[in-house]
């Protein structure tokens, strides 16, 4: 998207980039400038990352992730972190191959540590083969995501990183806002708040330095960058109902730049205005003995409904 004859509102060079919903326009070289500093300034206003933390990142191979991990690469050294990688090898066939290659690749040239962990050693099964054995009609994202969360934890826990960082950026956030908001589940709006203390002491904290970025910024910045583009979709992505909220945002955003920023504003104040209780009593699974909010936990009660015989994580 090139403009002609239009400068750059920071260094006159010509622009290249019409940031809609601030008025702004950006040379490329400003543009890029302009994704690490936003990045840096959430990651400052919420203290996701302190002196000296030890930081996970959490890879998956898509732009997203890679690009998360330049950025934090490049901020890393103000803050005296020591970076790490962590991948998920969920057991996607024709899918996961590709985006673990791009990973294994970024992570050499960054020299950051990448640790793997695949659901095949945790839970003695592949994605693929659980989707195949599912009891009840069962989302395979679902599934999947509270698999993908035990998993991390496990793999930060080995590495002694004290936060773990994600790639969600502000559409991702908001989409799953409006999920929530459609099947009621007022609890897990809460999660939003970027300044929610983990539920224990033992629980490793969470942060997601995009979340103030929009989706399209950060693959433009992943294009400029050449940062690497998976080709294949995950074949079970047109599963849940997020297609159709991110095509409504999308159409929303088009006409009235700047609702997106809106959508996640009010996400944060009704956040910060249910986490007002505190922390809950910590439980441990009966089945498993890992954190959980009730006696059987996300991960035990997900691999209760496909028929294998899980290894408990
Ligand atoms: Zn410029
Ligand atoms: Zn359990």
């Amino acid at each position: 998207m090139s403009i002609k004859k239009v400068s750059c509102f920071n260094c006159k060079r010509d622009a290249f980039y019409f940031r809609k919903y601030s008025g702004e326009y950006l040379c490329k070289e400003c543009f890029k400038k302009s994704i690490i500093t936003k990045t840096r300034r959430t990651i400052s206003k919420y203290k996701m990352i302190r002196y000296g933390d030890r930081v996970g990142v959490a890879v998956s191979g898509g732009k997203d992730s890679l690009s998360l991990l330049q950025v934090l690469s490049k901020l890393a050294k103000e803050h005296s972190n020591e970076l790490y990688a962590i991948t998920v090898d969920e057991g996607i066939a024709n899918y996961r191959e590709e985006s673990i290659s791009f990973v294994k690749e970024f992570t050499d040239n960054l020299r950051v540590p990448l640790k793997i962990v695949s659901y095949e050693d945790l839970y003695g099964f592949s994605l693929d083969e659980a989707m195949k054995e599912r009891k009840i009609k069962l989302t395979s994202c679902t599934f999947c995501g509270v698999l993908r969360r035990r998993a991390l934890d496990l793999a930060a826990k080995e590495l002694k990183v004290n936060v773990l960082c994600t790639a969600h950026n502000l559409d991702d956030i908001i989409q799953s806002f409006m999920i929530n908001l459609l099947v009621g589940e007022m609890d897990r709006i809460k999660w939003v708040d970027p300044r929610l203390e983990p539920k224990s002491e033992f629980a490793i904290r969470r942060v997601k330095p995009f979340m103030e970025l929009y989706e399209e910024e950060i693959s433009l910045y992943a294009y400029l960058n050449n940062i690497p583009f998976q080709s294949i979709p995950c074949p079970y992505s047109g599963e849940g109902i997020r297609g159709e909220i991110r095509r409504f945002l999308n159409s929303l955003e088009a006409k009235h730049a700047g609702a997106k920023y809106g959508i996640l504003k009010t996400a944060l104040k009704m956040a910060q205005n249910l986490n007002v209780e505190g922390r809950k009593q910590i439980k441990f699974c009966v089945l498993c003995g890992n954190l959980s909010s009730s006696s059987i936990c996300q991960v035990c009660k997900m691999l209760g409904l496909v028929n294998l015989s899980p290894i408990l994580p």
